[in-house]
């Protein structure tokens, strides 16, 4: 009877693998139209000065308006993307993209605006990738300062040398990099002291392990130090509190981006941010502790 059972679970799991392969090949090619009809959409998320809620630049993170599915977020497309080679049109598209709609978010903003884009691995190592960099700024008229690039840490365990050169080229450009999700990953210290690196992103796990209580230690205070030391400036991810809030700046971290302040908006609600500003309904605790 087990054996025969057993037989039975094989069958099954070798149609669920069937089908599992089947699927994955049903939406790379449901990828492949979305790529040639452009139904991709940028959403914007500012991000935050904390010290006076203003929005100092914005990052762009990309969705899939598919046609039935209705908006797709990048969790479910972006990794087979990443496998089947796809990233390389995806992600050119949205650096192309950011640069072209950043006339339009720069002119409803009273400061100089930072714009930053998420780029894939695959986009350094297997495209020149460069040359494009340097066409996309010419073709939109971006200002290359004002422009980020988020690269994980993925991209250190791979051929270190030529990475190194490729982000100081970036560098020599005037555009910045920042990396992104820091601390979670093959995180090493010494990739810090090894390449030249802008910003560190904190990744919104640090940021829900923080100790809130009064007087709690907490690592994003070592990041803090660690990043100064480098002299790099820090951004924390998923700031959903007002207690997160007031607990970073107690550490010494300034910017931030989370749901607290905005999730991910269309471009014209990010417009509308801009010109209005953040309307939160709590306050900053140091402003209710002064109001008292
Ligand atoms: P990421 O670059 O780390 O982007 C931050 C993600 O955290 C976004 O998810 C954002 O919506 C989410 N987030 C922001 N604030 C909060 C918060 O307060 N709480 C919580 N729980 N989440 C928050 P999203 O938009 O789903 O993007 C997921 C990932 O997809 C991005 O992570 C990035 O790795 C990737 N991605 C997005 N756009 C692109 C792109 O154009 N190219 C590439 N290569 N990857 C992209
Ligand atoms: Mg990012
Ligand atoms: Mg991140
Ligand atoms: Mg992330």
């Amino acid at each position: 009877v087990a054996k025969r059972e057993g037989g039975g679970r094989c069958k099954l799991f070798v149609s669920t693998m069937r089908d599992d392969v089947l699927e994955a090949q049903r939406k790379k090619m449901e990828l492949k139209s979305a790529v040639e009809l452009k139904e991709f959409v940028l959403y914007y998320q500012p991000f935050v000065d904390m010290r006076d809620r203003s929005i100092y630049g914005v990052e762009a993170l990309i969705r899939w308006n598919h046609p039935t599915k209705g908006l797709v977020g990048p969790g479910s497309f972006i990794p087979l993307a990443e496998e089947t080679g796809q990233i390389l049109a995806i992600g050119l598209w949205a650096l192309h993209q950011a640069c072209r709609e950043f006339a339009v978010l720069q002119a409803n903003s009273s400061r100089d605006l930072l714009v930053s884009v998420n780029v894939s691995p695959r986009q350094l190592f297997e495209t020149p990738f460069l040359k494009i960099l340097q066409d996309v700024l010419d073709d939109t008229g971006m200002p290359p300062s004002q422009l980020q690039l988020e690269i994980t840490e993925s991209i250190f365990i791979k051929d270190a040398t030529s990475i190194g050169s490729l982000l100081h080229d970036i560098r020599a450009l005037g555009v910045k990099v920042a990396f992104d999700d820091f601390g979670t990953g093959y995180s090493s210290l010494s990739y810090l002291t090894r390449y030249p690196i802008d910003t560190l992103k904190v990744d919104q796990s640090f940021v829900r392990a923080m100790n809130l209580s009064e007087g709690g230690t907490n690592l994003i205070l070592f990041i803090v130090a660690l990043a100064h030391e480098f002299k790099m400036s820090v951004t924390a991810e998923g700031v959903e509190e007002i207690e997160h809030e007031s607990a970073l700046l107690k550490q010494g971290c300034m910017h931030a981006q989370g749901y607290l302040y905005s999730r991910p908006v269309p471009l014209d609600a990010m417009i509308s941010l801009l010109r209005t500003g953040l309307a939160l309904s709590k306050a900053p605790k140091s402003m209710s502790a002064t109001a008292s």
